[in-house]
């Protein structure tokens, strides 16, 4: 019973708590700034506008209910794997006994005038290591054969509605939870041993100051219908909605572009930004035949596995040919 309480629990801490992005101010904001967006910008009637923004279509599609349902079941899951990852305090305790055990670096003897400053400095640096690991794990997501396909189940979203975000496998759960311990572990024990004392992040309602504002400012229009982009100059440093809707493009040429979550210029810099275009037609998924059954939700569990499994057995039969052709060349030469 009490795991059911649990469970319950973590249902609603999603939306109670500013930590979480689906909280339901952000998504109160998300959907003034939607509003805004297609009245003031796009000269659309009121009601039309709210038609809009709540679109049955959308919402009840085959493809937006199959997010449901991994929203619902990963939380067991993950749940039952959570004991089992390597937690935040064990990482930042390890990298805290390698700073000690180095002669390279020396805490630095801080001038007390400018100790306020810290923790702000302390938060922005945790924002902005965690958005380029988060970058980075998700370049290599879809780089990565094995890795792209656990990350392809993200991207068979036909529709996006705020809770695609939780459109995931939970390998994919596990590896984000194994990165975010990672670049937590590592800011808290560099600040630490370079400051000295312990270091708190600045918070609004219990949220990372600068996650409180990306969020806030719409970071829930990115699984949305509603195409909002920035000035191009503007998205080679904020990745707008209409940047990530890009990145969930069938089309070819949008594919492996704007993998940034807050910032655009980690894709600026590495060569896969995309800047929108606000007439482009966008339509979402992997391909028209891929994931033929990507409402199915065993499908949606096993097909990473399986796809894992024949890429290892191709690998390997590979493998096996390629050391039977070297076996038959020695013995040609040998005899
Ligand atoms: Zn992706
Ligand atoms: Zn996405």
């Amino acid at each position: 019973m009490e795991i059911f309480y649990q469970y319950l629990e973590t249902i609603s801490e999603n939306f109670f708590d500013p930590k979480k992005r689906v909280f339901l101010g952000y998504l109160f904001s998300a959907f003034l700034i939607s509003f805004m967006w297609l009245t003031f910008v796009k000269k659309e009637k009121i009601k039309q506008a709210v038609y809009k923004i709540f679109d049955k279509k959308i919402f009840m599609s085959k493809s937006a209910k199959a997010d449901y349902i991994l929203f619902l079941l990963n939380i067991i899951i993950l749940m039952f794997l959570s004991p089992l990852l390597i937690s935040q305090l064990a990482i930042a305790h390890f990298v805290f006994e390698y700073l000690h055990s180095q002669t390279f670096l020396t805490p630095l003897g801080i001038d007390i005038n400018y100790m306020w400053m810290i923790p702000i400095f302390f938060t922005f640096c945790y924002f902005v290591l965690d958005d380029f690991t988060k970058y980075v794990t998700h370049a290599l997501m879809h780089k990565v054969p094995l890795l792209w396909e656990i990350h392809k189940t993200h991207h068979s979203a036909r529709t996006l509605t705020p809770l695609t975000i939780f459109r995931t496998h939970p390998i994919e759960g596990v590896i984000f939870v194994v990165r975010s311990a990672l670049t937590q572990g590592i800011v808290i024990a560099t600040f630490y041993y370079v400051y000295g004392g312990n270091i708190t992040f600045v918070t609004i309602l219990g949220a990372n100051l600068f996650s409180f504002w990306f969020h806030l400012f719409g970071s829930n229009l990115r699984h949305s219908h509603i195409r909002i982009n920035y000035w191009s100059w503007l998205e080679k440093i904020f990745i707008s909605p209409a940047q990530h809707q890009i990145h969930h493009s069938i089309k070819k040429e949008h594919h492996n572009k704007n993998f940034g979550v807050a910032f655009a210029f980690w894709d600026y810099m590495f060569g896969s930004l995309y800047i929108s275009k606000s007439d482009e037609d966008v339509k979402f998924g992997i391909s028209e035949t891929e994931h033929k059954y990507e409402n199915n939700i065993i499908y949606l569990y096993l097909s990473p596995l399986i796809g894992i499994y024949k890429l290892i057995a191709n690998y390997v039969s590979s493998k096996n040919l390629k050391v039977k052709k070297q076996k038959f060349i020695f013995n040609k030469q040998t005899r």
